[in-house]
């Protein structure tokens, strides 16, 4: 296998809490770069994460900073990432920059956005943003933003679309290069992207509604036109996400292979990738952390979906998307 793309992790935000200025090894969490290394992971995106509310405790910081700060440190520790592990890690902002560090034999590290709430409806944010680096921004996260609304339990929520600037947002972001994410937004925020995208797009950690009753989860007529447009759903983790039963806390290999069977058969096989959600998510884990992900791939095969499958659902998928929004 070539390696694999995992489009979602919370690393850089658990860097912060833990006070560290790397995340080249940290303890406590499920994925650092010494892990990574070992999992034979191809690319790895790193989200800067804000949560919108007032949470200081997620990042051991005293109180809430603003967004702009909050992703500054997280920007911090990525770069800082960057050079304390330039013989393993090199950045990438385009298919072609992976490919390179692969030749290298180097993981590529992906910088991502979870919320667009710090581009407070500026298109000249978003290409400060893109500048800086950002390839896929999570249009929300679990608060309305700029962009949009959130995922919701209430069916009138639920169906609210994006904003106008969120709506001129999808066309910048195309034109710029940047991966829009729909996972987090609510079901009508997903079906404007779809209209208005030119270019593939992605649920980056998100599962199949109905496997798991989740509102993070994609309905079948969503992962068909995901599927339609060409974008991809990344393979999560998260317990609740998995499960059909939302009290069962634990994640299992079995469950993901289960979503993973259930997007190739409603949305074909080109439809599947991986966003694992490391250090974003919690229960009893039977992957506790990024070296555990063989487990998946091998029991893909058990299942006997094929070689050729499965490198499309660790790599080429995603890989394929990469090449055509980022060029
Ligand atoms: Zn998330």
């Amino acid at each position: 296998m070539t390696g694999y793309i995992d489009m979602h992790c919370d690393t850089l935000a658990k860097g912060v809490l833990h006070h560290q200025k790397t995340i080249t090894n940290v303890k406590g969490t499920m994925l650092d770069i010494e892990r990574l290394e070992r999992s034979h992971a191809a690319a790895q995106f790193f989200a800067m994460f804000f949560p919108q509310k007032n949470m200081p405790e997620w990042f051991g910081l005293a109180e809430m900073p603003e967004a702009e700060t909050l992703t500054g440190l997280m920007y911090d520790v990525f770069q800082n990432t960057l050079k304390e592990n330039r013989h393993r890690l090199g950045f990438a902002g385009s298919y072609e920059q992976m490919r390179e560090n692969m030749l290298q034999n180097k993981i590529s590290a992906y910088l991502t956005m979870e919320n667009g709430f710090a581009v407070r409806g500026k298109m000249d944010n978003l290409k400060k943003f893109y500048d800086m680096g950002v390839r896929l921004i999570t249009l929300t996260w679990n608060d309305p933003n700029c962009f949009g609304f959130p995922h919701s339990k209430n069916p009138s929520e639920m169906r609210r679309g994006l904003t106008e600037f969120g709506k001129e947002a999808v066309s910048f972001m195309n034109e710029l290069g940047i991966l829009i994410d729909v996972s987090h937004l609510s079901d009508g925020g997903f079906y404007d992207v779809a209209e208005l995208s030119k270019k593939p797009f992605v649920a980056s950690h998100s599962n199949c509604r109905a496997l798991s009753p989740s509102t993070r989860n994609l309905t079948d007529e969503m992962i068909r036109k995901l599927a339609e447009c060409g974008g991809v759903a990344g393979i999560n983790l998260e317990p609740s996400f998995l499960n059909e039963n939302l009290e069962d806390k634990k994640s299992r290999v079995c469950r993901m292979c289960d979503h993973a069977e259930h997007f190739i058969r409603v949305g074909g096989t080109e439809c599947v990738g991986i966003g694992t959600d490391f250090d974003g998510i919690e229960g009893e884990f039977e992957i506790a952390e990024c070296t555990g992900m063989e487990l998946f791939f091998t029991e893909m095969h058990k299942r006997g979906i094929s070689e050729d499958k499965v490198e499309k659902i660790a790599f080429t998928n995603v890989a394929r998307v990469i090449k055509e929004v980022m060029g």
